[in-house]
């Protein structure tokens, strides 16, 4: 995505100057008439843990496994450290799946579920022992390793499809959902566990999930996903912090999005006019004309709340409006805000200090934040 006036997310990390793993390049799928991939370009460097984060159709699966080699691209082409994956089948491929559901061999032990790849290597004897041994360690199962995999609970089956998963050596591990299936707090722990692995390893991992915080957490870059096409890549505090599009801001998160109109830009700001707010400014991001409508978001956690009679730091952007909803979420209490122009704004206030009278329904209210937070969308002028 260009033209965003913050730095591209290829200057950010010592990550991204590494060799590229996976090279997409214009990798479109098409299932009859329906386009399940569209025209997707991204490079995925060695060492990364990446994800493709988007919602339940979106595409994700459809990619990964054009990738492992189990679908053909109708367009395009794949290429795994620089070299073109047209016609290599998937076993030829140096890459490994880890799929929701963990797909171990029930008749074997532990063991020999994390040794089966490996002795398809061709490793034997004390080698084959110290392979396994070492990737049962990884996981923390050394003690299960007599163990079938239905004497196991969830996670620790999870455990064994990534030791099994990562022992055969892959240069690649793609990562399907593996936490799917997996009850809240259990999720939790394993997302810990996969952090460690991977940069304990270094293996690149490819990781897909439509858990918006599961990919904040995890992931040193994250693609964006909606409806076949990539909407923004990046960091995780660039697609949190700076949304590039209404799709990113309100499936990362909240969207909190008024439309304004440009009415000048001052040095590094972008002068906005909207509806009933006294002062609303944003950072140049990008090119824009006097006149022209745009979106502009700002995140929840970075609007404060005053009484009418109080008055916001001079410059932040600031309006007022009617509190439709107080909602207590134990460490911050969110606002909805009615907003002139039929907008909606969210506010989440840390519940640092006891409120008795923290605004009710009907009451109106200042919000105001720091126009540094202040981030302007893509084509909202289509
Ligand atoms: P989920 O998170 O629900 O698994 P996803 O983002 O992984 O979703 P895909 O499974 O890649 O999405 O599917 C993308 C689109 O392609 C969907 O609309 C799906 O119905 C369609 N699709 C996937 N596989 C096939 C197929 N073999 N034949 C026809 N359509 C398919």
């Amino acid at each position: 995505m260009d033209g965003h006036g913050f730095r591209p997310a290829e200057e950010q990390t010592p990550d991204t100057h590494a060799p590229v793993e996976v090279g997409l390049h214009g990798v479109t799928k098409r299932f009859s008439d329906q386009v399940a991939v569209d025209d997707i370009t991204l490079q995925v460097h060695e060492g990364e843990f990446f994800s493709v984060l988007g919602p339940s159709g979106c595409g994700k699966t459809t990619l990964l496994r054009m990738i492992a080699g189990f679908e053909d691209p109708t367009e395009g082409r794949i290429e795994l450290d620089g070299v073109d994956m047209v016609g290599v089948p998937p076993y030829r491929r140096d890459v490994n799946t880890v799929f929701q559901s963990y797909a171990l061999f029930p008749h074997m032990s532990v063991w020999d579920n994390v040794a089966y790849g490996v002795k398809r290597k061709g490793v034997r004897g004390a080698q084959l022992k110290k392979v396994v041994g070492e990737h049962l360690e990884l996981v923390r199962l050394s003690q299960y390793a007599k163990r079938r995999p239905a004497q196991l609970s969830g996670g620790q089956q999870q455990r064994v499809a990534i030791a099994r998963a990562l022992a055969a050596g892959p240069q690649l591990l793609l990562l399907d959902e593996p936490l799917g299936a997996l009850d809240a707090v259990l999720r939790k722990e394993l997302q810990i566990e996969l952090m460690r692995i991977q940069r304990e390893v270094g293996t690149t991992f490819l990781y897909v999930t439509h858990d918006q915080e599961e990919a904040l957490v995890l992931s040193h870059r994250i693609a964006v996903m909606n409806a076949g096409r990539l909407e923004q890549v990046g960091y995780p505090e660039d697609v949190y912090e700076r949304p590039a599009t209404r799709f990113v801001a309100g499936f990362i998160g909240t969207s909190n999005i008024l439309d304004a109109k440009v009415s000048g830009v001052r040095g590094r700001w972008v002068e906005l006019e909207a509806p009933g707010v006294a002062r609303l400014r944003a950072p140049v991001q990008r090119e824009v004309r006097h006149g022209q409508r745009v979106a502009a978001t700002v995140r929840p956690e970075k609007v404060h709340l005053y009484d009418l009679a109080e008055e916001p730091p001079s410059g932040w952007c600031a309006l007022t409006g009617t509190v439709r909803d107080v909602v207590y979420t134990g460490v911050s209490t969110q606002y909805v805000v009615d907003v002139p122009g039929g907008d909606v704004l969210v506010a989440f206030v840390q519940n640092t200090r006891r409120i008795d009278d923290a605004g009710s329904p009907g009451q109106p209210v200042r919000m105001a934040w720091d126009p540094d937070f202040t981030v302007l969308l893509e084509n909202a002028d289509d």
